[in-house]
C-alpha cells in the first residue's frame, strides 16, 4: 500500500499448534486468515500452570479445542481482551463455558465512545461484556505474571494494550501491527484518538510488542514513530487531493490507494474518512453539508 513504513510480512504458523515465543509466552493461531487478520488471530498464553490468555479469538470451536487441549493439565485463570472485534473476543464465551475463566476488558463494544454501547459498525462483537471492567493503569496479577493495562482508543474506543512487567513486553492487540497499518473506521474508530494513543506509546519504553496478528515488533518506539509519519503523510495527501480538485472520499481512495485489494476498498474509504473527520474537527477542512462519508470537502481558507 505504501513504502514509507517497513512492514514485516514474514510470519509462519501451523494452525492449531501451540508454539513457544519465550519461556513465559506461547501462541496459537486461529485459522481465520483474511485481508484484516493476515494469517489469523494469534491467541497468546502467558505463564505456566495457571495462565492468562490474551484474545481467545473468533467464535471457532476448533480453535478453542486446540487451545484447551494444548493447555491440558494447566488452568486458564484470566482471559484478557484487547478489544471487541469478532476475530478477538467471541471465543471468550466458549472458553468460559469450559473453564470458568473470567474475562477482563475495557467494556462492551463502543464502550469508550457511547455510554450505551450503540451499534457502531459491522465486525464488532456486540455480545461481549467483560466480567471485570478494566481502566488504564489497572494491574492484573496471576501466578508468576503481572499485567498493566493501557487504554489506547482509536482502532476501537474500547481498545486496551496489556503490558507484561516481567518481560517489559506490550501486547498491543490491533493498535500497532507489524504486517500492516491499522484500520481506523468511524464512528467507533477515531483518528484523533488513534494518533494520541500512538504518541503515548512512542513515549513508553516497552522492549518488544506482540501484536495479535503477525510477528513481534522489535524497536517498537521507532516503528510507532514511522506509523505516525505515515499517518501524517496520508493527511498531507488528502489535503493535496483537495487542492487538486479531488473533493470526495471515493475519488481520493481511487487516487491514493492504487492497486488496492478490492476487499479493502471499504476499509480504505473509512480510513480516509477518519482523517477527514479529524481534519474537519480541527477546522482545516469543511464539508459541503454534514460531515459524511459521501460528502464533498474543501479546505478552509486561512
Ligand atoms: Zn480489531
Amino acid at each position: 500500500m505504501t513504502k514509507d513504513v517497513s512492514f514485516n510480512r514474514k510470519f509462519e504458523c501451523d494452525y492449531g499448534v501451540m508454539v513457544e515465543v519465550t519461556p513465559m509466552i506461547r501462541r496459537i493461531v486461529a485459522q481465520n486468515p483474511g485481508p484484516y487478520t493476515f494469517k489469523g488471530t494469534g491467541t497468546y498464553v502467558v505463564g505456566r500452570g495457571k495462565v492468562a490468555v490474551i484474545d481467545p479469538g473468533p467464535d471457532d470451536p476448533v480453535h478453542v479445542d486446540a487451545l484447551l487441549s494444548a493447555l491440558d493439565g494447566e488452568e486458564i485463570t484470566h482471559q484478557l481482551i484487547t478489544h471487541t472485534h469478532i476475530d478477538h473476543s467471541p471465543a471468550a464465551k466458549l472458553v468460559k463455558q469450559r473453564t470458568g475463566a473470567k474475562t477482563y476488558g475495557f467494556g462492551p463494544h463502543g464502550a469508550g465512545k457511547y455510554a450505551q454501547g450503540a451499534v457502531v459498525e459491522a465486525g464488532g462483537d456486540q455480545d461481549f461484556v467483560p466480567d471485570v471492567a478494566i481502566k488504564s493503569g489497572d494491574v492484573i496479577e496471576g501466578e508468576g505474571w503481572t499485567f498493566e493495562s493501557v487504554h489506547t482508543p482509536g482502532h476501537t474506543s474500547n481498545h486496551l494494550c496489556f503490558h507484561l512487567r516481567e518481560e517489559n513486553a506490550l501486547f498491543p492487540g490491533d493498535h500497532v501491527m507489524g504486517w500492516s497499518t491499522t484500520v481506523v473506521s468511524p464512528p467507533d474508530g477515531d483518528m484523533a484518538d488513534y494518533l494520541a494513543s500512538l504518541r503515548m506509546l512512542s513515549e513508553r519504553d516497552d522492549a518488544i510488542y506482540y501484536p495479535t496478528h503477525g510477528g513481534p515488533i522489535n524497536k517498537p518506539q521507532k516503528y510507532v514513530r514511522a506509523i505516525l509519519v505515515h499517518r501524517k503523510l496520508r493527511e498531507t495527501q488528502i489535503l493535496d487531493c483537495l487542492d487538486k480538485g479531488t473533493t470526495n472520499i471515493s475519488d481520493m481512495v481511487a487516487r491514493l490507494y492504487k492497486g488496492l485489494d478490492e476487499r479493502l476498498i471499504g476499509a480504505a474509504r473509512h480510513s480516509v474518512f477518519s482523517h477527514i473527520i479529524d481534519l474537519s474537527n480541527r477546522g482545516v477542512i469543511q464539508a459541503n453539508g454534514d460531515i459524511d462519508i459521501a460528502a464533498e470537502y474543501k479546505r478552509v481558507s486561512s
